[in-house]
């Protein structure tokens, strides 16, 4: 088969992949979009069983349509093909004798503060800490984000208060949105993300299921002429000369490309994908000592009947029974997080639980429910010390205790472990966020979306942008865009002379 020559390759279809590829053909280049799997998606995919639509790994989108996915969709002319669905409230914390609702209106801000601090033994004496705590998340100057960037949430939260239960809580909300520990998260990061939450009040879920933000982007990007190829796994982007080339793909099929742009993870694409032999020393060790964050441990739930109301529930428990939150010390905190960062299971246990069928009833065969539980775990580099099988179990009985009854209701289970997930979104390692987002990695100091060889780019997780998960795929892709632009513009890569 002869080789076609294209403006932009682009290598993944996750919401950076998706993103970028319609950027790029809105911006007029031919473009190609490759992707391994059979479905469309990367880590926002989906699979079918029995009439339930089942989300892969993503579900909830921070910012809606108001933040840099909405900013995509916007400009390829396709926000509005996608509904996004908020819950109620932002969430609700239930479990080790709490049961905090936390909404996302500014005018109740302070009564879920208030039920917070009242629930986990927060005193009045600690108070005005607490307000400056609360001040620092949701009010911080712009300029001043950025001088918290190489300092953690740790430090942030030390400098306020060291009472061990909000410690415990914030370490939750930090696995929860960066998949790490809150003393390696940066502060900045989680200011920046915290507060544009809050102010686009946008929390949500896209109605047919996650999948539907990149199918619609990738559905405007074929509009405008991209060209989407599903099991097409690239086995090498082709450098010659020093210069990316274009990419030969698993069976043998060869695309030529002025611009290849990886949506993987940086390691996976410097040292598997390019190789590494083509990357100046500097470059290789840096990508070398990246911290990826977590993966996660997910269990599917079936049920007959609407058994949980919220749309999305934070499920506190003690898998052994001796964690609570007026015994937490901070060493304890630290701890849980040590634990599973060496696979074995913590003392202390967040459970992420979301119902995607509170927001799109037709994903689930009428009248019934759909549930995800989910957790961090190490990455699949670490061999779990308590096998999975200890993981589910501790779940399960997580659950049943937040939500007596549940049991006798579940039609089938499933578990969607960290193997899984690597294999699916193809990171070495499965990380749910590539380049976490720590000090060091994040702001001025994140990875630039343009790679140190001509004609290699990065977008997606991995490189450039902030966020949440696919906020920050969905900025990634807008800066990786802007930048292939002036590229194209200035001649740094030609359009109309063939390579
Ligand atoms: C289990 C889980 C739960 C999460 N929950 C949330 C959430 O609720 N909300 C949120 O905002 N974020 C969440 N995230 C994070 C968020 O999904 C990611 O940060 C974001 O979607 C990453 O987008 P991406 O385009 O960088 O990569 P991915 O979505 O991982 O896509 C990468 C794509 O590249 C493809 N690919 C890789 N290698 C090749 C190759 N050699 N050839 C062809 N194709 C290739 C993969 O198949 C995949 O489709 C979650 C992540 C995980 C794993």
């Amino acid at each position: 088969m002869p080789e076609q020559i294209f403006d932009v390759i682009v290598v993944g279809t996750g919401t950076g992949g998706s993103s970028l590829g319609a950027l790029s053909a809105r911006a007029g280049l031919k473009t190609l979009i490759l992707e391994k799997n059979p479905r469309v998606g990367g880590a926002c995919s989906y699979y079918e069983k029995d009439g339930f639509h089942v989300d892969f790994g993503t579900h909830l989108c921070t910012r809606g349509g108001e933040g840099s996915v909405g900013e995509v969709l916007k400009r390829v002319g396709a926000l509005s093909r996608v509904e996004f669905v908020k819950p109620r409230q932002l969430m609700r914390v239930l479990g080790l004798g709490l049961d905090v609702p936390f909404y996302t209106s500014i005018r109740t801000v302070f009564k879920t503060i208030y039920n917070f601090q009242h629930q986990v033994g927060i005193t009045w004496r600690e108070y005005p800490s607490m307000f400056r705590l609360n001040r620092d998340f949701f009010l911080m100057d712009e300029d001043k984000i950025a001088e918290w960037d190489n300092k953690t949430v740790e430090e942030l939260v030390s400098k306020h208060s060291l009472n061990p239960s909000l410690h415990a809580f914030i370490n939750a909300m930090m696995a929860l949105y960066f998949v790490y520990p809150y003393w390696k998260t940066s502060a900045g990061e989680a200011i920046w993300c915290t507060k544009r939450m809050m102010e686009s009040k946008a929390f949500s879920y896209p109605k047919g299921g996650t999948v539907m933000v990149p199918r619609v982007m990738l559905d405007a990007a074929q509009e405008r002429g991209a060209t989407l190829l599903t099991q097409a796994r690239v086995r090498k982007i082709q450098v010659e000369n020093g210069v990316a080339r274009g990419v030969e793909l698993e069976d043998g099929r060869k695309f030529r490309g002025r611009a290849v742009v990886s949506t993987s993870s940086l390691k996976d694409t410097v040292f598997n994908l390019v190789g590494a032999g083509h990357f100046p020393e500097d470059f290789r060790e840096r990508v070398q000592r990246l911290q990826e964050s977590h993966n996660a441990i997910q269990i599917k739930l079936a049920l007959d009947r609407k058994i949980i109301q919220d749309g999305c529930l934070v499920v506190m428990g003690s898998p052994r029974g001796n964690f609570t939150p007026r015994t937490a010390t901070l060493p304890r905190v630290r701890q849980v997080y040590e634990d599973l960062l060496s696979g074995r299971m913590p003392e202390l246990v967040p459970l992420y639980l979301v119902a995607p069928t509170n927001f799109d009833p037709e994903l689930a065969p009428p009248g019934k429910q759909f549930i995800t539980l989910c957790t961090g775990v190490s990455l699949t580099t670490t061999k779990l010390q308590d096998p999975p099988e200890v993981w589910e179990e501790a779940m399960m009985k997580i659950l049943r205790e937040a939500i007596p009854g549940i049991e006798g209701h579940i039609l089938w289970k499933e578990v969607v472990g960290p193997k899984a997930i690597e294999s699916w979104i193809g990171k070495p390692g499965g990380p749910a966020i590539s380049t976490a987002q720590v000090p060091g990695q994040v702001g001025q100091e994140r990875p630039s979306n343009r790679g140190p060889l001509p004609g290699l780019y990065f977008a997606g997780d991995q490189a450039g942008g902030r966020g949440v998960g696919t906020e920050l795929a969905a900025l990634s892709a807008l800066e990786c865009a802007e930048i292939l632009d002036s590229d194209f513009r200035s001649g740094q890569i030609s359009k109309n002379n063939e390579k």
